[in-house]
């Protein structure tokens, strides 16, 4: 990739600049119908970055996806389950495949110095006010769907079906697919048999896509813990029960999990990502509560990670003689997303064809986590793909310096967005021309 790079370079000193770039686009696997719908999408993606929109209030985001797809022809329902966006387009009969897209952004600061970045301050769930910006890439993904679905609606003899394309909220609270899912969105609308998405990130180089088959990434549950102590004077610690000691005393008992109980070599992430507790150095407060994330592959072991948590929170707590146990509340959870290995395997083909066969590598599963499995959840085979967004140099010059590329949700996060863009669109009609392939009539 960073090689065939170099070659094109010394060619573009002798081809004129235009025939230099298609050459490289060729390379990065685009199409002539890709390179006619990248103008409007690139406009778009500038548009989205600099409007993002925290997750469930979506509302302008939505309503430009809406707008879009309308105009090219689809039959668009908006605000399912909040601001969820469904369009269909039949053409023929024949399978139903699903696209999917993320809508919202996050309460991130960006700093990427860009000359588009975002500027947008907004008022969170609790009503703070907080900076928004599109740190995850969602701006990407929606910017190619519309893209592939401008491709879609103009060649519709490339493919019969129908074309379901979704527009989904809160993401990022991993809430949003459930919503859909719960307002209907498999019984109002045709129940797909495949569904897709995908996402873009800082590990693979830009123009490249990563193909994982089996579990893609993790189980993720949130766990909050209310410790309960008793409360006094700072100086008078024998008349207390003292919730930090408690809360200190756990945290470090919590690390065993992973360390002595968890088989080693299984992927299991067990992390407390806050502590509150206390106003003042000379009061001892009564209670203490803590936050934490958990992650894992398997189920099996979820289900040791989160019975080891209860046991030792409780464990403590009686060891510590609290007067009440804690409060153990598992909140915000969602399963791995599963890729059908079959259908990996299908894809994997197409994408090969589609971008050039050293472009589509095989990726470890990543153990960040997403709400995309509660689509695979209604028994429907699903892929997700694993899209590079860095930019080769810098990824070529971070590896060298045993660096890594700022990540997804980072102010800095920048992906390489002229080939990952064009990769991202190329990929998803090539997917759904062959899943929605015409079948020759008897
Ligand atoms: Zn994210
Ligand atoms: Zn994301």
């Amino acid at each position: 990739m960073l090689a065939s790079r170099r070659i094109l370079k010394s060619f573009s000193v002798l081809l004129a600049a235009p025939a230099a770039l298609m050459l490289a686009r060729a390379a990065a696997g685009a199409s002539t119908e890709v390179e006619a719908v990248y103008p409007k999408a690139y406009a778009l993606y500038l548009d989205l970055h600099q409007h993002p929109e925290l997750s469930g209030a979506e509302t302008q985001t939505a309503a430009k996806l809406a707008g879009e797809l309308r105009a090219l022809g689809y039959t668009v329902t908006e605000h399912v389950g909040g601001t969820g966006v469904v369009a269909l387009l039949k053409n023929g009969s024949g399978r139903t495949v699903m696209l999917r897209t993320e809508l919202d952004a996050l309460p991130v600061e960006e700093k990427t110095g860009l000359p588009f970045a975002s500027k947008v301050h907004a008022k969170d769930p609790a009503g703070r006010d907080v900076p928004v910006g599109h740190m995850c890439g969602h701006d990407l993904h929606m910017s190619a769907l519309v893209a592939t679905a401008t491709i879609m609606a103009r060649r519709r003899d490339s493919w019969r079906g129908t074309l379901m394309l979704v527009g989904q909220p809160a993401e990022e609270t991993i809430t949003g697919a459930k919503a859909m899912i719960g307002d209907g969105l498999f019984t109002r609308f045709p129940k797909p048999d495949e569904v897709l998405a995908l996402h873009v990130g800082s590990v693979e180089p830009a123009s490249e896509v990563g193909v994982v088959p089996g579990i893609y990434d993790s189980n993720a549950d949130s766990i909050r813990v209310t410790l309960f102590g008793k409360g006094g004077h700072g100086s008078a610690p024998h008349t207390t029960v003292d919730p930090i000691v408690l809360a200190a005393r756990t945290i470090l008992a919590l690390q065993t999990i992973v360390a002595r109980e968890v088989k080693p070599g299984e992927f299991a992430v067990v992390t407390v990502g806050y502590v509150n507790a206390g106003t003042k150095n000379n009061i001892i407060p009564d209670q203490a509560e803590m936050g934490l994330t958990v992650r894992t592959y398997k189920a099996e072991v979820r289900k040791q990670v989160l019975a080891a948590i209860t046991r030792i929170v409780n464990a403590e707590a009686e060891a510590a003689g609290a007067p009440r146990a804690p409060s153990i509340e598992r909140y915000e959870t969602t399963d791995a997303v599963y890729n059908d290995p079959a259908l990996a395997q299908r894809l994997r083909a197409v994408l090969e064809t589609a971008l050039g066969k050293e472009h589509v590598v095989t990726a470890e599963p990543i153990t960040a986590s997403e709400d995309f499995s509660a689509f695979v959840q209604q028994g429907i085979p699903g892929f997700y793909l694993s899209l590079g967004g860095a930019d080769p140099r810098k990824l070529a010059q971070a590896k060298a310096a045993g660096t890594v590329l700022p990540s997804n949700h980072s102010p800095l996060f920048a992906p390489d967005v002229d080939p990952a863009l064009h990769t991202a669109i190329a990929a998803e009609v090539a997917m759904l021309r062959e899943l929605l392939r015409p079948v020759a009539q008897p």
